[in-house]
């Protein structure tokens, strides 16, 4: 039996963003500026993801916090992926 490589934990929707920025603003639950990464979609608003805590506000309201270990660094690793191709597509939507 072969063994099957572990599946990757990270999935990232690629969801349309008209502007995509790292602002370095006080994160609520470092208590301590940080570079946040800040994603505008039309309709929904901002969702802003700590690149230190991973924690995630979505249109000013704290988003709900995975019930799962690592989610922290789950997080983090998607808004830089994010912030990645958003870099890499010149800044234009994704
Ligand atoms: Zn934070």
């Amino acid at each position: 039996m072969t063994q099957q490589p572990a599946p990757s934990r990270i999935h990232i929707a690629w969801i349309k963003y008209e502007e995509v920025k790292i602002p370095v603003v006080l994160c609520p639950t470092c208590g301590v500026r940080r570079r946040l990464l800040a994603c505008f979609r039309l309709w929904y608003g901002w969702d802003i993801t700590c690149l230190t805590c991973g924690e995630r506000w979505a249109d000013g309201q704290m988003a709900e916090r995975p019930f799962s270990r690592g989610w922290r660094q789950e997080s983090v690793a998607a808004a830089r992926e994010i912030w990645k191709r958003w870099k890499s597509a010149g800044g234009k939507a994704l």
